[in-house]
């Protein structure tokens, strides 16, 4: 079966060194809030660009704690996509603010910006822009019109690590970003962790309170905060793992490069094509067919896994039925969620791999 993740096929350089990280964290004595996270967020942050880092105890906080220390909370609302993992609608929810949905354009999956003018009122405070697959597009628009609106701009960068336009890597467009490391991720722990990147001195210093209980200095607490640290145990993996990072983007892109060239069945269609292979980290492969159910078994009986992002848009979800969005609909999302569907598309993968799946998506019959 070729997986849509395969961590037991990583080279076996990684997991010597995770052990040698993890010895070394046992040896210090030292699990939460030291040395370890200190040397991650300095990492973390010049990979994206940014003057400072956070470590937390996952993305979805990573939101939370981001609106949070922008003040935005109750009679405040947040404009997102509905075409999302539901971690990012509920972080909003979690913060007490009232998420708006836009639509999306139905060419990249990503939030439109005619439906997002849609949603914005009076109260909106906030944009968050999830680089939906890895993808980061069209950054300068999006600039232009969260100042125009007079808003603050929110990067949901889980999926998008690495990705980058014009030299800015995402999280360092808007005024902060947020970034997962699940697992799964193209950065990933070994369990749950998350980071906040940021060059807004303010924010960052209300970040830091926030995820440790609201704490200013030991026993004082300024802020009902929560408990959301990075420990010093993910911080190490991922100082390790995030060594591979670049060569696995680059494997992810190459593959992206080979399902571009050589899926060719009229039934499938592709996401735009990035401008520029770095603005797109491809944590998925996503394509388009009408006949996505039947593609997906077909693929399924050949022996390739496949996985679809989103099938349940949020609005559809029955914890949201009543969620505010554009009033024009969210039609674009809903036929989006019935056609799309992610192919394998992880740095494990090897050549034959990538041949079998173009060929067997060549020959589904419809
Ligand atoms: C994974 C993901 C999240 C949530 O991250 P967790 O670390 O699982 O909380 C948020 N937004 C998007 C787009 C994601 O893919």
């Amino acid at each position: 079966m070729i997986l849509m993740n395969d961590f037991k096929a990583e080279p076996p350089e990684i997991r010597e060194a995770m052990y040698a990280a993890v010895k070394r964290v046992l040896d210090s004595g030292w699990f939460i809030l030291g040395k370890e996270l200190e040397e991650f967020e300095l990492c973390w942050a010049s990979t994206c660009g940014t003057d400072y880092a956070v470590g937390v105890g996952n993305g979805m906080d990573a939101i939370e704690i981001i609106l949070r220390s922008l003040g935005i909370g109750p009679e405040d609302e947040v404009i997102t996509t509905g075409m999302t993992a539901f971690a990012t609608v509920l972080a909003i929810a979690r913060a007490g603010a009232t998420p708006v949905l836009a639509d999306i354009d139905p060419e990249t999956g990503l939030m439109c910006r005619k439906s997002a003018r849609n949603c914005f009122t009076p109260k909106t405070k906030a944009i968050i822009l999830v680089h939906l697959y890895g993808q980061v597009r069209d950054m300068a628009s999006w600039v232009a019109l969260s100042q125009d609106l007079g808003v603050k701009l929110i990067e949901d960068c889980a999926q998008a690590h690495l990705a980058q336009a014009d030299g800015t890597v995402a999280g360092a467009f808007g005024v902060a970003g947020a970034y997962s490391f699940y697992p799964t991720k193209n950065l990933g722990a070994i369990g749950d962790a998350g980071a906040i990147v940021s060059s807004d001195e303010q924010l960052i210093d209300t970040a830091q309170r926030l995820r440790n209980y609201g704490q200013s200095l030991r026993y004082h607490h300024p802020d009902l905060g929560m408990n959301s640290r990075m420990d010093e145990l993910q911080a190490a993996l991922l100082s390790v793992r995030i060594r591979w990072l670049k060569p696995f983007t680059d494997r992810r892109q190459e593959i992206a490069e080979t399902y571009f060239t050589n899926i060719s069945n009229s039934r499938i269609s592709f996401l735009a094509v990035p401008q520029n292979p770095c603005a797109h980290a491809y944590h998925l492969f996503v394509i388009k067919c009408e006949q996505r159910n039947k593609l997906q078994e077909f693929l399924s009986k050949n022996g390739v896994q496949t996985l679809i992002h989103y099938p349940i848009p949020i609005h559809q979800q029955i914890s949201m039925t009543s969620i505010s969005r554009d009033p024009s609909g969210l039609k674009r999302t809903e036929h989006f969620a019935n056609t799309c569907l992610s192919l394998p598309c992880h740095p494990q993968m090897s050549d034959e791999d990538v041949a079998k799946v173009v060929k067997l998506v060549n020959d589904f019959p419809g």
